[in-house]
C-alpha cells in the first residue's frame, strides 16, 4: 500500500513540523489534536513558517499555498481512517501513547503504519498496545522539524522489515537523512547527546574549565555547531534531567547518573533559556 495520506497526532512543537514537511513533499495530511483550536493553531504555525520561507525565497508562494491546501485539521481520531501512515506526536506519556495506538488499531487499515515520535519511551511497549504490531515503528524527528536533517528510525522488537522499507521511502521523500536503530534506551541520538551533556556538566562542577571554554572545546575542536552546555540550556535542564534519570534507571550505567549541579540548577528553577538562566544567563 503506497502512502498517500499522512496523519499526525498532536499539533504541538513537533506535530505541526511533521505535518508541514509531509505536505511540502506532496502528501495529503490530516492534523489531529484534542481540540479544533489546537489543531488550527498548529496549521497557523505552519502558515507562519512557510511565510518566512517565502520571505527568504526558500519557498515559492505557490508551493506555500499548495502545501497548506493539503493539510486538513480534525479533533476526532476517526478522521485518521484514510491514512496509510500515522505519526503520533502527543505528550511523552507511555499510557497515553498506548491508548492512542490501541484506538488507531481499530480505526486505520491493518497495514497502515503507526509511528511514534517519542524521544525516549520504549517502542516495543508502545507496539504491544497495537494490533498487527509489525507495522509500529519509531520516527524520531528533531526540532525544528523543517530544518533538522536527521530522522532516526527506531525498530521495535516487533517492527517488520517491510515497515522499515516503507518508512525509509517516506523519509527520503520528505528530504531527511535516515539512520535505523534498535529500540534501546535513548536510541542513538539521545544516548550519545545526553552522555556528552552530562560529562560536560561534571567537568563544570569539578572546575575543569568554564562553561564557555567547555562549549568552545566541542565547537572549535570537534566542529559541533553548539556546545553541550549551551544545548542543555536550549533543550531545558528539566528535560535533560528527566532523560538522564530515565537512562540511568534503564541502563544502570554511571554515565547517566545525574550530576549534582544539574539537580541543583533544576531545583532552583534555573532551567535554561526558557527561564532566563541555566548554565548561562540570558
Ligand atoms: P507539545 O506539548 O508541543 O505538543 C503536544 C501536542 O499534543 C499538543 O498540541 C497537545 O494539545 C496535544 N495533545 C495533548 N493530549 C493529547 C491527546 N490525548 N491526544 C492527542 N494529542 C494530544 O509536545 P512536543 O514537544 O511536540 O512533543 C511531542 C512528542 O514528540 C513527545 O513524545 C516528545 O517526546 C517528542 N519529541 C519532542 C522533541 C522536542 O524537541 N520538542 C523532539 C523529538 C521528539
Amino acid at each position: 500500500m503506497t502512502i498517500e495520506t499522512v496523519g499526525v497526532i498532536g499539533a504541538g512543537t513537533m506535530g505541526h513540523g511533521i505535518a508541514q514537511v509531509s505536505a511540502q513533499a506532496g502528501y495529503q495530511v490530516v492534523l489531529y489534536d484534542v481540540t479544533k483550536a489546537a489543531a488550527e493553531a498548529g496549521r497557523a504555525k505552519i502558515d507562519k513558517t512557510l511565510s518566512v520561507g517565502v520571505e527568504k525565497k526558500k519557498v515559492t508562494p505557490e508551493a506555500k499555498e499548495q502545501a497548506l491546501a493539503k493539510i486538513s485539521t480534525a479533533d476526532f481520531l476517526e478522521a485518521l481512517r484514510p491514512c496509510q501512515l500515522v505519526v503520533e506526536a502527543a505528550p511523552e506519556k507511555l499510557a497515553l501513547k498506548q491508548e492512542l495506538f490501541k484506538s488507531l488499531s481499530a480505526i486505520c487499515a491493518s497495514d497502515a503504519i503507526l509511528a511514534s515520535n517519542t524521544s525516549s519511551l520504549s517502542l516495543t511497549e508502545i507496539a504491544a498496545a497495537a494490533t498487527h504490531p509489525g507495522r509500529v515503528v519509531g520516527l524520531h524527528f528533531f526540532n525544528p522539524v523543517h530544518l533538522m536533517k536527521l530522522l532516526e528510525v527506531v525498530r521495535a522488537f516487533q517492527t517488520s522489515d517491510e515497515t522499515v522499507t516503507r518508512v525509509k521511502a517516506y523519509g527520503a521523500l520528505i528530504g531527511k537523512e535516515l539512520i535505523v536503530v534498535k529500540d534501546s534506551p535513548g536510541f542513538a541520538s539521545s544516548r550519545l547527546g545526553v552522555a556528552l551533556g552530562l560529562e560536560a556538566t561534571r567537568m563544570l562542577e569539578e572546575g575543569v574549565a568554564s562553561a564557555e571554554d567547555i562549549d568552545r572545546a566541542m565547537k572549535l575542536g570537534y566542529g559541533h555547531p553548539m556546545g553541550p552546555l549551551e544545548l542543555g540550556d536550549l533543550v531545558g535542564l528539566d528535560v535533560r534531567l528527566a532523560i538522564a534519570e530515565y537512562l540511568h534507571a534503564e541502563t544502570g550505567s554511571a554515565t547517566f547518573r545525574p550530576p549534582q549541579l544539574l539537580k541543583k540548577l533544576v531545583r532552583a528553577g534555573k532551567l535554561g533559556k526558557k527561564t532566563g538562566e541555566g548554565f548561562y544567563k540570558y
